[in-house]
């Protein structure tokens, strides 16, 4: 019997165990998860860049509040592969039109961006920006670069270095972890349990009293945090609780910067203070993710319609979604890579909700706390969602953000949610 159990040890989970133990030290508190250690879910599988160039009131406080703390971790000595290298969007006129809207709420907003001379990025990329004439970029609709947006309040970190300070922090503050442990069931029982068989029945007053797993029953006294990123949909639907998200595979391929002009891209110079080129959006989404430790790049891009939402165990890299998917754009803006092929790559899974705001919530005044929907930015807000995931499992209702501003914690609810639909998507 532990006062919280907190299920999945990803970002999610082990922020709201470190911010509940901030704000309530007392507490007994275990962090269980079905892998052999903490961070075996999707936040190993990140590419781990991070902005807080939203739209969305919600979004871009809860990326600006983990950025921030994330900042404080690495001015501490704690280093966390932090790195501000910027995001830099490479608009062609239809993804220009897309992002017009995004662009002028930005202003008004006043998140800080600048406009760089497409040539300009030719130069310092090796880019192609002018595609006229290129029958693979006819075939696929794309058009000439006519514009650049560089957001430098943005960056790359190590997932893994992240995971590391929060399991350090936590273990010296007393919170217990079981690891290989796989929760079966939520256990739903009655408040009062009367013996009787089939409870809990509808009149009774019923809650989540703790989690059935491989290594047998664990209660929780006060709440049950169900942080459980893409396996949340699952585990839940199994006692009639909606996450609000819903599992969708995710694929990134490694690509060596194995000539010089690759490697001259990866240590372009001009962005910002490291000579590392930015995270790079080219048009329809593709990113390139600069590795530099790696002499790599990291690529992927979202497909929505079309894929469909389903857990995937092993997720699996498809060759296709690289050679069909990925390269036509790719070889267009950069035709260094065209001959490339992927040395290696990975996939994971996104937990999306229908509007791109992470799902925070108590279903049924059940002492379930719902954490999750963190939709592919679950690093860049990872620690804000567990300050909210707290403060709602504490019975607060707002969440105290690194910042020191606060946020309603019903924003991230089911009702009260703060649904502005998100113009700067990726
Ligand atoms: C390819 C890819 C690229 C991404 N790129 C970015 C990016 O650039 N920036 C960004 O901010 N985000 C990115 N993300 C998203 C980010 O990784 C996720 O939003 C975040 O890691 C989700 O964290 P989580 O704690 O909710 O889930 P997870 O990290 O998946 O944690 C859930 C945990 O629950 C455990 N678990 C599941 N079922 C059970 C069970 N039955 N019993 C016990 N334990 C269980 C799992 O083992 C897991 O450890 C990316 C994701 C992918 C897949």
């Amino acid at each position: 019997m532990y006062d919280y159990l907190v299920l999945g040890a990803g970002i999610v989970g082990l922020a709201t165990a470190y911010h509940l133990k901030r704000l309530d030290p007392d507490a007994s508190i275990l962090v269980v998860d079905k892998g052999s250690g903490p961070g075996s879910g999707d936040t190993g599988r990140s590419a781990a860049a991070f902005r807080a160039f939203f739209t969305n009131r919600a979004n871009m406080l809860l990326a600006s509040s983990s950025i921030r703390f994330y900042r404080g971790i690495q001015e501490s000595g704690f280093d966390l592969g932090m790195r501000f290298i910027g995001y830099l969007w490479l608009l062609d006129e239809r993804s220009r039109r897309r992002v017009e809207a995004g662009l002028r709420e930005a202003d008004r907003l006043g998140l800080p961006y600048e406009h760089v001379d497409p040539d300009l990025v030719a130069e310092r990329l090796g880019v192609r920006v002018d595609v006229e004439g290129s029958e693979e970029a006819e075939l696929a609709g794309l058009g000439s670069i006519v514009d650049a947006v560089l957001v430098k309040e943005a960056g790359i970190l190590d997932p893994d270095r992240l995971v590391e300070y929060y399991y350090e922090k936590l273990v010296s503050a007393g919170v217990h972890f079981a690891f290989n442990t796989e929760v079966e069931t939520l256990i739903v029982e009655p408040r009062r349990p009367l013996g009787i068989e089939g409870e809990p029945f509808p009149w009774q007053d019923a809650r989540v009293a703790g989690v059935k797993t491989s290594q047998g029953e664990i209660r929780a006294a006060k709440k049950v945090v169900a942080a459980l990123g893409a396996w949340c949909e699952s585990m839940l639907r199994t006692i009639g609780v909606d996450a609000v998200s819903k599992p969708k595979k995710r694929q990134v391929f490694t690509l060596r910067a194995a000539s010089e002009k690759l490697e001259a891209m990866l240590n372009a110079r001009g962005f910002n203070e490291y000579g590392i080129m930015p995270f790079t959006l080219l048009p329809r989404g593709v990113y390139i993710r600069p590795e530099p430790r790696e002499r790599a790049f990291w690529v992927g891009v979202s497909d929505d319609l079309g894929r469909p939402f389903e857990l995937e165990e092993p997720p699996a890299l498809e060759e296709n979604f690289y050679t069909l998917g990925i390269l036509p754009v790719l070889s267009t803006y950069v035709p260094e890579l065209a001959g490339a092929y992927p040395s290696g790559g990975w996939a994971g899974h996104y937990d999306i909700t229908p509007d791109g705001l992470p799902v925070v919530y108590e279903p049924y005044e059940s002492d379930l706390i719902v954490a999750c929907g963190t939709s592919g930015s679950g690093i860049m807000k990872g620690d804000a969602v567990g300050r909210v995931a707290a403060s709602l499992a504490l019975g607060m209702d707002e969440a105290e953000l690194a910042s020191g501003l606060s946020m309603p914690v019903r924003w991230l609810g089911v009702q009260g949610r703060m649904a502005e639909r998100e113009l700067l998507i990726i």
